[in-house]
């Protein structure tokens, strides 16, 4: 019989293919948390599983390093031999058989706990290469407890051409690394449409449905599955006039995006005249075929943390000014908006060591890492002004609640300039912005508008912490809703205070790509948006078929408003009939 499951939808698109179930092995679900202990008589029987999981995992490292060995050479392979010898390592399996003839820990805690207990001692010691083998340890850590517990390890390296992932959540380093031409499809229980994997499965253009809640339990290997990254819904084990009716709905998508990308080329403007620019939002220098093809006419947003995640080490200067000046080189003249590092949030950096905090969404994330972490902000801003002369650069700071940051922000990065130019770097003209994406930012908007070249209003954050609603958390779909009125207002007095002081005003959240909102921000005289490259065809299509007296009626038709709901019907109702 088939299933039908409703979530979220998170990216375009329409998918059929068989289910692969993924359990990342970093999720706490498999780290044993209960205090629970075991009698005298179990003591045998949990050393004996102890035993079998250290050969197991053992096995398992060994196999890893030899297929990471293959593909990508002996270097990248130590890691998995090094692992090898630590979970062999006889003074980890002495802390490991105490936890249970001493504590009376069950085999998972004892195993879990020996090796974070190894993990804490290493961390303080003040040198790289044992912060790196207090990783390995933590890792070791969950490998056994897996092992354990008998949850078979899943690569995302080996999916099948064809699958469709249906997992607990993804964190956004494993949705990185997903290969589109063999990921069909993504359906997950938790994560919110704003979420960085959504975001990131968008820029991969793999329809996706997020926040099913019940996905992983409903969903067995191997079903064929349909995923509808327009509505949300997932069909699980279809009959065949379903298949057929899903192909069909497949075919009309494609249809539609091949007519879109025919009009690519053609400006953003209305049919008054007024340039809203186009842009893409990306992650990395890959994606750059991905805005040529959309016709984006820049990039409003690269989110340069995505340089830093799914990787072992840090880059370094060189690193990151190779991909800046790949960007802005393969780009030019388009203008190419470059966010420093938004680390923090839902986006971690396992190799950072940070401390773990209680809200991590609302602590020293952005800018405020940056801003403590000196060495790392400098080094990002000397490999941005060194690939200024290369493309039409924009420098952009994340997460900027008060004008002292902004200006410490500048200070630091004249300091870095005048060292760059010291040191004979020729450095070219570039502007510098920031994103405003704290309702603190949006309401002194005049006074942060004085000291910056242009804003970007990045509603994703906005939203949440305007409405006060985790923006991965499924269950408040209806208050992370851009179109609510106190978000509304909040956006409208950025561009009028950006206006008021002369500079530009775009928005990079995920707002700027959904069509029924094009009308009302250009009513509101956006000056560009910025999205998802599969969305710029459709979004562009929009600004060509508006006329800007139109546009501000609706806006002023919408301000009245006071339901997020009757404005979202209203403005669809206007786009369907453009
Ligand atoms: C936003 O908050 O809207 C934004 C664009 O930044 P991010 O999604 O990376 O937090
Ligand atoms: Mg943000």
């Amino acid at each position: 019989m088939a299933l039908m499951i409703k979530g979220i939808p998170a990216a375009p698109g329409i998918a059929l293919g068989n289910a692969v179930l993924y359990v990342p092995n970093n999720t706490a679900e498999i780290c044993p948390e209960t205090q629970k202990k075991i009698g005298p008589e179990q003591v045998e029987e949990e050393l004996r599983r102890v035993r079998e999981a250290v050969a197991k995992a053992s096995d398992e490292l060994k196999d890893i390093g030899s297929q990471v060995s293959k593909k990508a050479g002996k270097e990248a392979a130590e890691i998995f031999f090094a692992q090898e010898m630590m979970v062999n390592d006889p003074s980890l399996l002495e802390s490991i058989t105490k936890n249970i003839t001493e504590r009376f820990l069950p085999a998972e805690q004892s195993c879990y706990l020996a090796c974070l207990e190894m993990a804490e001692t290493m961390e303080q010691i003040p040198d790289e290469y044992f912060k790196q083998r207090a990783n390995d340890l933590r890792d070791i850590g969950k490998r056994l407890v897996r092992c354990l517990k008998g949850i078979p390890e899943t690569s995302l390296d080996s999916l099948e051409d064809g699958s469709v992932l249906v997992a607990p959540d993804l964190a956004p380093s494993d949705t990185a690394s997903l290969d589109p031409s063999k990921v069909k499809g993504i359906v997950l229980d938790h994560g919110g449409k704003t979420g960085h994997t959504a975001i990131l499965a968008r820029s991969l253009g793999i329809p996706a449905v997020v926040g099913t809640i019940q996905a992983t339990s409903s969903i067995c290997a191997g079903d064929l599955v349909a995923v509808d990254g327009e509505s949300g819904e997932v069909l699980v084990r279809p009959d065949e006039s379903l298949v057929s009716e899903v192909r069909k709905r497949a075919e009309a998508y494609e249809k539609e995006r091949q007519r879109l990308e025919k009009l690519r080329d053609l400006p953003s403007v209305t049919v008054d005249g007024r340039r809203v620019e186009t842009s893409a939002n990306i992650g990395s220098p890959k994606d750059v075929p991905l805005v040529l093809r959309a016709g984006a006419e820049g990039v409003g947003l690269f989110r340069t943390e995505f340089l830093f995640i799914d990787r072992d080490a840090m880059p370094g200067e060189e690193e990151q000014f190779a991909a800046y000046r790949e960007v802005l080189e393969r780009l030019s003249p388009r203008p190419v908006v470059i966010r420093t590092l938004d680390i923090g949030g839902d986006k971690e950096i396992p190799y950072l060591n940070l401390p773990a905090e209680d809200n991590p969404f609302l602590g020293v994330r952005a800018i405020r890492l940056c801003l403590k972490e000196k060495e790392l902000f400098k080094t990002q801003l000397r490999a941005l002004l060194r690939a200024s002369r290369y493309g039409n650069l924009k420098i952009m700071f994340p997460m900027i609640a008060t004008v002292d940051e902004l200006r410490e922000a500048k200070r630091i990065l004249g300091e870095v300039r005048r060292d760059l130019e010291r040191e004979g770097h020729e450095i070219t003209g570039f502007e510098v912005g920031i994103m405003v994406e704290i309702p603190a930012a949006a309401l002194c908007a005049d006074v942060l508008a004085r000291e910056c070249d242009f804003f970007s209003i990045g509603t994703n954050d906005l939203v949440q912490y305007t409405m006060a609603a985790d923006r991965g958390n499924p269950e408040l779909g209806s208050l992370s809703d851009p179109f609510h009125p106190a978000v509304l207002r909040l956006i409208e007095r950025t561009i009028k205070s950006g206006h008021e002081a002369g500079i530009w005003v775009g928005m990079c959240g995920e707002m700027a790509g959904i069509p029924e909102a094009v009308p009302l921000l250009v009513g509101m005289g956006i000056d560009e948006l910025s999205m998802a490259p599969g969305s710029v065809p459709r979004c562009k299509e929009i600004v060509r078929k508006l006329d800007l007296k139109r546009a501000r009626e609706v806006k002023e038709a919408v301000m009245k408003m006071t339901d997020a709901k009757e404005i979202r019907a209203y403005l669809l109702n206007f786009v369907s009939k453009l």
